[in-house]
């Protein structure tokens, strides 16, 4: 059952720990909050825009699908995470998937985007009583021609191990590892109060 006072995990926040683990640890633990507003911005004009991607009434039949669902929210209290996922697919040999709308195609954020759909993958799993194996992305900006990856269990368990340390982190104040990426410490609110070295 949906319980208020806890915290649910979303794929925006698994976002910010794949940026750095620390991140969440300053956000959550510290609760010193970051400038958020030129982001949100950018992401006002990519909500937009996939608004309207999901407003376009097709069964994608040439994936077999026989029914689709459109902005599911779902949630698993076990694991603690919830979610809307863009397209649910029901295929004809019994099998599901799911589709994402993506703004634009982005080597750079790719695997971010690809683990965040394999999160979407666990929810559908956990709710629907499936094993999900595959995913589609569509690029908005690009047409309607959607693009399949194939999602193997290491990946899913990738995935709940994130959401264990981020659990970790937020519950019990765990100090993580930095990301191992340096550069990405310039664009952070958080530069000139952690130590990074
Ligand atoms: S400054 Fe760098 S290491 Fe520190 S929280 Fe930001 S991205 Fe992570």
């Amino acid at each position: 059952m949906f319980n208020e006072y806890r915290k649910y995990i979303t794929a925006t926040d698994l976002q910010e720990f794949w940026y750095c683990p620390r991140f969440i640890y300053y956000m959550y633990v510290t609760r010193i909050r970051q400038y958020e507003e030129k982001r949100f911005k950018v992401q006002i004009g990519r909500e937009v825009h996939k608004a309207k991607a999901l407003e376009k009434e097709y069964l994608r039949k040439s994936l077999g699908v026989i029914k689709q669902e459109k902005e599911v929210y779902l949630s698993d209290d076990n694991l603690g995470i919830c979610g809307i996922i863009d397209e649910v697919l029901h295929l004809e040999d019994g099998s599901m998937t799911i589709l994402e709308y993506k703004y634009a195609e982005n080597k750079h954020k790719f695997r971010t985007q690809f683990y965040q759909a394999v999160y979407y993958s666990i929810l559908v799993d956990s709710n629907y009583k499936t094993n999900i194996n595959s995913c589609y992305f569509v690029y908005s900006r690009s047409g309607t021609k959607p693009f399949k990856y194939e999602i193997k269990p290491k990946h899913k368990e990738f995935v709940k191990d994130c959401i264990n340390e981020f659990k970790k982190i937020y519950y019990e104040g765990y100090y993580p590892k930095r990301t191992k990426y340096l550069r990405q410490c310039l664009d952070c609110t958080y530069n000139k109060i952690c130590d990074k070295y």
